[in-house]
């Protein structure tokens, strides 16, 4: 069955940390939303892959996701060459989503830009008709979302109603991220650390009081954005 959105993450828990609030809103709009691994994050300092997957599906629960899937790129040396191109161009004429959501172009983890680049290129080569055997199909559109280096957004969505489900997605990743009430022995990494959590709902609320909303998550579009209705693009709230 086709999907409206799909949202590829390079590592289990990218997309969620930085999109789970939007993914679990689309979702709740009767949106059928996808969520795509390209890698099933074995070389993380953390967990094993098939804790990751366990954590992976729980988080999609959680956010209201109809389909899970991996793919096995290579955590930490992401292969970005035409077999992978092949293997994404051929996921995304199966669901067909109008909408794709992506890593941004650069940002501190070596494996994000490259993804950025292959989701970018699979998405174009997609629509070509003489690009393999399968119907061409080509997404109407891609946004980058935000993970650890900032950028300035081209739009910011309100996720104050999904704060909760996005926490939920949060807290099924145990592996990666650190839990209040949870204590692993194994090593501290920035991502675990009390900080980091603190830095996700920080991020949220910063570019959630720039909309007047309590939470925001910040996107990138590299074209300009179409609307129809000039007026849906004007903030609620207090200005
Ligand atoms: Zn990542």
């Amino acid at each position: 069955m086709s999907l409206d959105v799909l949202a590829i993450g390079t590592h289990p828990d990218d997309v969620e940390i930085a999109c789970g609030g939007t993914l679990a809103l689309l979702s709740r709009q009767g949106r059928r939303v996808g969520i795509l691994h390209l890698t099933c994050g074995e070389a993380g300092t953390r967990g094993t892959p098939e804790e990751r997957r366990v954590e992976a599906e729980a988080a999609s629960a959680a956010l209201g996701v109809a389909e899970l899937d991996f793919l096995d790129f290579g955590d930490g040396q992401l292969r970005t060459g035409r077999d992978e191109e092949d293997q994404l161009i051929e996921r995304l004429r199966h669901w067909r989503p109008t909408l794709v959501l992506g890593p941004a172009p650069l940002d501190r983890h070596p494996d994000h830009g490259r993804a950025y680049r292959l989701v970018a290129d699979a998405c174009f080569y997609a629509g070509l008709a003489r690009r393999g055997a399968s119907p061409p199909f080509r997404p109407a559109a891609a946004w980058s979302y935000m993970q650890h280096d900032p950028f300035e957004p081209s739009f910011i969505v309100d996720v104050t109603t999904t704060w909760p489900a996005k926490l939920e997605a949060l807290d099924a990743y145990q592996s990666q991220l650190h839990q209040p009430n949870l204590d692993r022995d194994e090593p501290a990494t920035k991502v675990a650390s009390p900080e980091y959590r603190m830095a996700i709902e920080g991020r949220a609320r910063h570019y959630g009081q720039l909309v007047n909303a309590a939470f925001g998550e910040p996107f990138l579009s590299r074209l300009p954005l179409a609307v129809s209705d000039p007026l849906a693009l004007v903030p609620g709230g207090l200005s």
